[in-house]
C-alpha cells in the first residue's frame, strides 16, 4: 500500500510567528495524537520562512517544500529564488506549475520546463501541477489540455528523472473556490493521467507515480477524494490553514 500524500499549500499567507507557531503545534498534536503514521505530510510555508520551518521539523517525518523556484541557475534575476539556494537551506521539494504561478505570473510550459530541469540538476523532488479552466471543461477539452501540459513538461523527463515527480491534478475553475471536481471526475481524470504515464513509462511507473488532487479540499469531502483508487492524497490550499480542518484532512 503507498502511503497518502497531504501537502499544505500556504502560498502568501502567514508571517514568520504564525508558521513557526502553526507548525511547533501542529508538530505537538499530531504526535500526541499519533495520526501522522501511514501517510507523508508536507508543508509549504513561503520563502523566507523555509529555513526556520524545516529547523523546526528536523529528525521528524515531516518535510517542507517550496512554493517555486527560478528557472536560471544565478545571475541577474531580482527577486528570484535559485534552485542551489533552496539546496543550501535543505529544502529538497518544490511545487512547480500551480495554476496561480501560471495564471498570474504567466508561467508557460516551456519556463516550466526550465524549471524542471533545474530542480532536478539540484535534486529537488517535484509536485507539478496540472488542471484545465472551467472554460475548457465546458467544451469538454480536459483531457486534450492534461495530455498536452503534461508532454510539453514532465514527459520530457526520463524515467530515472520521473522518480522525483509527484504530480497534483488541480482542475483550475476548483481552486479556493468551494466548488471541488467530483469524486468522480477526479477519479476519471487521475485515472487518465495513470494510463498517460503507462504508455509513456510503463507499468512500474505508473503504479508508483503519486497523483494527487487539489482543489476545494476540505474536512468534510477529503476521505471520499483519498477513497478513489487512482487518488494518492492531496494538494491543500485553504483548508490547510486552519489546524484542526487540516489535521482532519490528514486524518482522512
Ligand atoms: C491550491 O492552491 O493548490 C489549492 C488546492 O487551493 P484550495 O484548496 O484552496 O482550493
Amino acid at each position: 500500500m503507498k502511503k497518502k500524500i497531504v501537502i499544505a499549500n500556504w502560498k502568501m499567507n502567514y508571517d514568520l510567528h504564525e508558521t513557526t507557531f502553526f507548525i511547533r503545534n501542529f508538530l505537538k498534536i499530531i504526535f500526541e495524537r499519533k495520526i501522522n503514521h501511514n501517510k507523508k505530510i508536507i508543508i509549504s510555508p513561503s520563502f523566507p520562512f523555509l529555513y526556520i520551518s524545516n529547523q523546526i521539523l528536523q529528525g521528524t517525518s515531516l518535510r517542507i517544500s517550496a512554493q517555486n523556484v527560478h528557472h536560471m541557475d544565478k545571475g541577474s534575476y531580482t527577486g528570484e529564488v535559485s534552485a542551489s539556494m533552496l539546496k543550501s537551506i535543505g529544502i529538497s521539494k518544490v511545487i512547480l506549475g500551480h495554476s496561480e504561478r501560471r495564471g498570474f505570473f504567466f508561467e508557460k510550459n516551456d519556463v516550466l520546463l526550465k524549471k524542471i530541469k533545474i530542480s532536478l540538476k539540484y535534486g529537488l523532488k517535484i509536485i507539478f501541477c496540472i488542471g484545465e479552466t472551467e472554460t475548457e471543461r465546458k467544451k469538454d477539452q480536459q483531457f486534450d489540455i492534461i495530455k498536452n501540459q503534461l508532454e510539453k513538461t514532465v514527459f520530457h523527463c526520463s524515467p530515472d528523472e520521473i522518480k522525483l515527480f509527484c504530480i497534483a491534478y488541480e482542475p483550475i475553475w476548483a481552486i479556493g473556490t468551494g466548488k471541488n471536481a467530483t469524486y468522480k471526475q477526479a477519479q476519471t481524470m487521475h485515472e487518465f493521467i495513470r494510463y498517460l504515464f503507462l504508455k509513456k513509462y510503463g507499468e512500474y511507473i505508473s503504479n508508483q507515480i503519486y497523483i494527487l488532487y487539489g482543489g476545494s479540499i476540505t474536512d468534510l469531502n477529503a476521505k471520499y477524494f483519498f477513497l478513489q483508487k487512482d487518488i494518492d492524497g492531496g494538494l491543500v490550499g485553504n483548508s490547510s490553514l486552519k489546524m484542526e480542518k487540516f489535521l482532519k484532512i490528514i486524518k482522512s
